[in-house]
């Protein structure tokens, strides 16, 4: 129940950084949240009734107040709030529900940032290039100075004979301390569609079109609470870096995850929603390039509905089909077959 509060309240705090202003809930799913705390914490529960529409933290290991007020407010057509979710789960002791990995609207104008870097690759194989890039963006003083204190410029990582590289936009809270891609619960998921395809992670390559977690302002307890987009000169000034690395691969195929990232690549221009830009064969520096949903939409999808989580794999699953294609990997119809 204890984790389940602070995932309430972790979230809680994501819409807020967000800005997320209110969180409708049913007076039902309030008198269910006072029910938990008063179980638990009964000082608090004067403070929870005496301000309805505003939730103090009840619970945990003491993190900050979150401010956001939650009003009372219509639900949606019988569907539970993710707030409800969480209480549900916790008065059931289930786990707490998914958490979807939304993506805040663009917020912030970005740092001011120089040009982006001209970059000339060393003589030598694919390993000595791979590593002198490495080496170049992790030292480079644009991308370092953009990370905070403790966490990790993210180059991309895989095999340098992958016939498919992914990329996605940029780092989030865990690609940030562990300096990789694709590590957190949209990378869990992207393993888990790579591996469908019946190639291991270590097989493909993948990176991202920014080479740090795009920052907000942080809470007063000095974390960042959510994502943004990066923005267009954040890409630009990374764009190089990503030239070079599809340069040392020479990968068959490219995959745009998400319309962030297809834009980086493709331009803003090149299209006008991801459903659009999945419909053709894109290019590349000569490659093809096929775009495919963000694992982080489908993951807010199967917070929906199953109906919702099926259809959306499906069609993320057939992009993936057209690129096994294209990378001349053999389909079983077992494979051809799945989330349908
Ligand atoms: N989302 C991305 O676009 N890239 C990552 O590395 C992680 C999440």
């Amino acid at each position: 129940m204890r984790a389940t509060l602070q995932v309430l309240t972790d979230e809680l705090r994501r819409l807020k950084a967000a800005g997320v202003k209110t969180v409708p809930v049913s007076e039902s799913a309030l008198e269910s949240l006072r029910r938990v705390v008063r179980a638990r914490v009964p000082q608090v529960v004067a403070e929870v009734s005496a301000h309805p529409a505003r939730v103090a933290e009840p619970v945990a290991a003491a993190p900050a107040p979150v401010t956001a007020p939650v009003r009372s407010a219509p639900r949606d057509a019988g569907k539970p709030s993710l707030l409800e979710q969480y209480v549900q789960a916790g008065e059931r002791g289930a786990p707490a529900p998914v958490v979807p990995v939304a993506k805040a609207k663009p917020s912030h104008s970005g740092p001011a940032l120089p040009p982006s870097p001209e970059l000339t690759l060393p003589a030598g194989d694919k390993a000595t290039q791979w590593a002198w890039l490495r080496e170049r963006v992790l030292g480079d003083r644009v991308c370092t100075a953009q990370v905070r204190e403790g966490k990790k410029v993210v180059f991309g990582v895989g095999s340098l004979d992958a016939q498919i590289m992914f990329i996605g936009e940029a780092p989030g809270a865990d690609e940030e301390v562990q300096g990789e891609p694709f590590v957190g619960p949209a990378g869990q998921l992207l393993t888990k569609m790579i591996q469908a395809m019946g190639v291991g992670r270590d097989q493909v390559y993948i990176g991202n079109i920014l080479n740090w977690r795009p920052q907000l302002p942080v809470g007063a307890d000095g974390v960042q609470y959510g994502n943004r987009e990066p923005t267009p000169e954040e890409m630009e000034y990374c764009l190089p870096f990503l030239r070079a690395q599809i340069e040392v691969v020479k990968p068959a195929v490219i995959v745009a995850l998400g319309a962030t990232a297809a834009k980086g690549l493709l331009g803003v221009q090149a299209f006008r929603t991801v459903t659009e830009a999945r419909s053709r064969w894109h290019d590349y520096l000569g490659r093809p390039v096929r775009v495919t949903y963000h694992p982080s939409y489908l993951l807010r999808k199967s917070s929906e509905s199953k109906l919702a989580e099926r259809k959306a794999k499906r069609a993320a699953w057939e992009d993936f089909l057209l690129v096994m294609e294209r990378a001349g990997l053999s389909i079983s119809e077992k494979q051809r077959g799945y989330f349908l």
